[in-house]
């Protein structure tokens, strides 16, 4: 049953602890670093919860029959993925692409550990068990998970179990007849302040010796002894959603997990100290595919903004006709359509395996996560490019337009024809928040860097292709000739 947004913030009420700027907060939902955020997500539990959408953005739950979110549908085939699709750019319109964590994201990851149990099944029937019911509980109740499955950055050049303490990596500390105990950290939970469900795993290769962190669990975030560290909250000192429209409604914020003696029942267990299959649940199910499906759907509606608002910056700067300019903006037109067209490609060359899961195609997807950790610092390079001083000769805040001699002056020196002083600034404003403040500098960080780092991307990358189909035609342009 999908959740309305006021649902989804009453959920938010529990034990959880989030440290931010020296201190816990109790309610996350009216902290100023969160409220934005917490507000935007629960606009798109409205969304999915309204019966008008209820044809695009669900299906009927498998077990119980009612409308869940589309963003958990096990694709059987080309079709199930371009559905998926539709629901999933629906929802991403909805923050702009600019809330890469959310609940709809882990949700691919799950459907993909659900379709394809027998790979959890290798540890004991009962882990197998554990996902499909996990999954079908955050699926039927509508909840949002996040996940850290990266080691803090504390040494990498040892693994888990060679760092100066063997609990510095979120790991087994104990296991007891009715679940684990785990301790240490793990990074970097996206969205986990505002989310229901932690998912805590390893996506990095584990060495032997490492068993202790091959695991897979779920945790609430309300859990006692689940310490979640954010960062800097961004949308703090941004209050006005005049001067930062999209840090205040947008900043899912990040955060260290740390696991100070966590216990977790069986029931939430799926790997357990099991390096195979701590990998395989990666590369042996869709999840990560299907997860990167998502992001990929998300990174396409960003780039439409992105060319949006460089198409109307030029126009109210009467530029957009300077043929530099237009080869500017069919650069960034070209990115965009690139990566449309590669999620359309990954349904399209799907593979269906043998439990009649549908896989997006990975050399595509795989080919956009290579590609956008160096395009999107060069997009964003153009937008900027474009803008000239514009987006820095500004009001210094909404509050200017109070005072009638600077409105005034504003109005006479600050506008562009067809935009009122007003209307210009707003514009430039939210160009800055996308290419160049705070939060515009993380989401730089945050695409070169969430898939996973660039050069393991890359190498992936090389894995996935298809150097047969390739090699044929070498075979063929070598055919024929030799030295004679
Ligand atoms: C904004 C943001 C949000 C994120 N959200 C999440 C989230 O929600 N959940 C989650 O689990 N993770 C998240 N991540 C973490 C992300 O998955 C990691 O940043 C990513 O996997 C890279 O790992 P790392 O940061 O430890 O970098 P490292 O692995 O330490 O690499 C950093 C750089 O060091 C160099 N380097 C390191 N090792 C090698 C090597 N062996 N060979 C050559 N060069 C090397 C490379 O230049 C590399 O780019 C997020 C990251 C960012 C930036």
């Amino acid at each position: 049953m999908t959740r309305s947004g006021k649902e989804y913030v009453e959920g938010l009420r529990d034990e959880r602890r989030v440290f931010i700027d020296g201190e816990y907060v109790s309610d996350v939902a009216n902290h100023p670093a969160f409220k934005g955020a917490v507000e935007s997500i629960a606009r798109v539990y409205d969304m999915a919860n309204d019966p008008e959408n209820a044809v695009v953005l669900t299906y009927p739950s498998p077990t119980t029959g009612a409308p869940v979110n589309l963003s958990y549908l096990i694709p059987r085939d080309e079709d199930d993925l371009r559905r998926r699709r539709v629901a999933l750019r629906r929802t991403a319109e909805m923050t702009l692409g600019l809330m890469g964590r959310g609940p709809e994201h882990v949700a691919g990851f799950l459907a993909g550990w659900a379709g394809r149990p027998d790979v959890f099944a290798a540890g004991g029937r009962r882990f197998a068990d554990n996902v499909t019911r996990f999954y079908e509980h955050v699926r039927d109740n509508d909840l949002y998970c996040s996940y850290a499955i990266i080691p803090p950055q504390i040494d990498r050049s040892k693994p888990a179990h060679q760092q100066a303490d063997p609990h510095l990596y979120a790991g087994v500390k104990e296991e007891r007849e009715d679940g684990i105990v785990i301790a240490g950290a793990q990074m970097l939970g996206t969205g986990a302040a505002i989310s229901d469900y932690l998912i805590l795993s390893c996506i990095v290769p584990l060495q032997p010796g490492d068993e202790d962190q091959a695991i897979s669990v779920a945790v609430p975030l309300g859990a006692r002894g689940l310490k979640i560290y954010s960062r800097r909250g961004y949308a703090e000192a941004a209050p006005s959603v005049f001067d930062y429209p999209l840090t205040s409604r947008f900043d899912e914020t990040d955060s260290l997990i740390v696991f100070d003696d966590v216990f977790v029942p069986w029931e939430r267990v799926f790997v357990f100290r099991d390096r195979q299959i701590t990998s395989d649940q990666w590369n042996r199910t869709p999840a990560h595919l299907l997860g990167n499906n998502q992001a990929q759907i998300r990174f396409s509606v960003k780039l439409d903004l992105l060319a949006g608002l460089a198409m109307r910056v030029a126009q109210m700067n009467g530029s957009d006709k300077f043929p530099p300019v237009r080869g500017t903006l069919g650069e960034l037109a070209a990115h965009a359509s690139m990566v449309l067209g590669l999620v359309y490609a990954q349904e399209q060359n799907c593979e269906i395996d043998e439990h009649g899961v549908a896989w997006p195609g990975r050399a595509e997807c795989f080919a956009a996560m290579t590609l956008q950790s160096d395009f999107y610092p060069k997009l964003l390079h153009l937008v900027r490019d474009l803008c000239g001083g514009g987006v820095i000769q500004l009001p210094s805040s909404a509050a200017d337009f109070g005072n009638a001699e600077a409105r005034a002056d504003f109005e006479r020196y600050v506008q562009s024809p067809g935009y009122p002083s007003a209307e210009r600034v707003k514009l430039l404003k939210l160009v800055w928040d996308m290419v160049g403040s705070e939060f515009a500098s993380r989401h730089q960080q945050y695409e070169m860097f969430y898939a996973g780092a660039p050069f393991l991307v890359r190498s992936r990358m090389s894995q996935v292709y298809d150097f047969d189909r390739a090699g044929k035609l070498v075979d063929r342009a070598l055919a024929g000739y030799g030295l004679e």
